[in-house]
C-alpha cells in the first residue's frame, strides 16, 4: 500500500521554481533515500511532507489522505534534522518526552515510552544530561530517539548524518539500518551522500534541479543509470 504519495508536487519561492512536478510513491515501510546536489530541492520536499511548507501546486497524500490544510501534528509524520534541533535546557529525557507532552499524554506513560526508546538507542545512562554534554553522536541519537517516541507512521530524515565524523556517520549508518529493520516504519531520507544511499535505501530516487531524474533500487541505478548526470552523480561508470 502507498504510504506517502506525491502527484504533480511544486514549489515556488517568487520566482524560483523550486520543484517542478514530483510523482512519487512511497509504499508502506519502504526506505526511500531523495539524493542530488545540493540546491536541487530535497529539504523544500521533504518540508511539504511534514507540512512545514506550504506546496505550490500537486498533492501530497499519506496514509491514502491529502494533507492539505493538515497541520503537521496531526500528519504521523516525524521529523529529524541535520541540526538536531534539541531545546538547548531541556535534560534528554525532558527532549524525548516534549512533543507527547504536547499532546497531553500522562507523565507515566510518557517516561515509560522513554525509557523503552532510550533502552533501544542506548540513552539510558544519558537521560538526565543536557545537550551540551553530549558528543554529536549521542545528540543525533537523541534526535532520533524524541522522533521514535512519536511513534510516527513516516520518519523523515534530513541529512541527520552530515554533521558527524566519518567514523560515526558509518555507525550510525548501521544503527538506522537496523533501527528500520526493527520498526518497519516507513522512511524518507535526504543525503547528498551516495554512499548512504546505497547501503541504506529500498529505493532510490535522483534529484537534480526540481525534478527527478531516476527511481530505482540499488542495483538499478549503479548498474543501469539512465543519463550521465545519474551516472557521475552515482559515481557509476557509464
Ligand atoms: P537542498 O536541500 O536540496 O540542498 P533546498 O530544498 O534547501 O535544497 O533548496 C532548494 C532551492 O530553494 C535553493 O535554491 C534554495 O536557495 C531555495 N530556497 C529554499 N528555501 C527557500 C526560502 N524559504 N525562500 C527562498 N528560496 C528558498
Ligand atoms: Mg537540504
Amino acid at each position: 500500500m502507498a504510504k506517502v504519495e506525491l502527484k504533480g508536487v511544486t514549489k515556488r519561492y517568487g520566482e524560483l521554481v523550486v520543484l517542478k512536478g514530483i510523482d512519487l510513491t512511497v509504499e508502506d515501510g519502504e526506505f526511500v533515500v531523495f539524493v542530488g546536489p545540493s540546491g536541487c530541492g530535497k529539504s523544500t520536499l521533504l518540508r511539504m511532507v511534514c507540512g512545514l511548507e506550504p506546496i505550490s501546486g500537486g498533492v501530497v497524500s499519506i496514509g491514502g489522505k491529502p494533507m492539505r490544510g493538515v497541520a503537521p501534528a496531526e500528519r504521523g509524520v516525524a521529523m529529524v534534522f541535520q541540526s538536531y534541533a534539541l531545546y538547548p535546557h531541556k535534560t534528554v529525557a525532558e527532549n524525548m518526552a516534549f512533543a507527547l507532552q504536547m499532546q497531553g499524554m500522562p507523565k507515566a506513560e510518557r517516561d515509560a515510552r522513554v525509557a523503552a526508546v532510550a533502552q533501544t538507542l542506548q540513552l539510558t545512562p544519558l537521560l538526565k544530561r543536557l545537550p551540551k554534554q553530549l558528543s554529536g553522536g549521542q545528540r543525533q541519537r537523541v534526535a532520533i530517539g524524541r522522533a521514535i517516541v512519536r511513534e510516527p507512521q513516516v520518519f523523515l530524515f534530513d541529512e541527520p548524518l552530515s554533521n558527524l565524523d566519518a567514523e560515526l556517520r558509518v555507525q550510525m549508518r548501521l544503527e538506522l539500518a537496523k533501527l528500520h529493520r526493527a520498526l518497519g516504519t516507513t522512511m524518507i531520507y535526504v543525503t547528498h551522500d551516495q554512499t548512504e544511499a546505497m547501503t541504506l535505501a529500498d529505493k532510490i530516487v535522483v534529484l537534480r534541479d526540481g525534478l527527478v531524474e531516476q527511481i530505482g533500487t540499488p542495483a538499478d541505478i549503479y548498474d543501469a543509470p539512465s543519463n550521465r548526470f545519474v551516472a557521475g552523480f552515482m559515481g557509476s561508470p557509464k
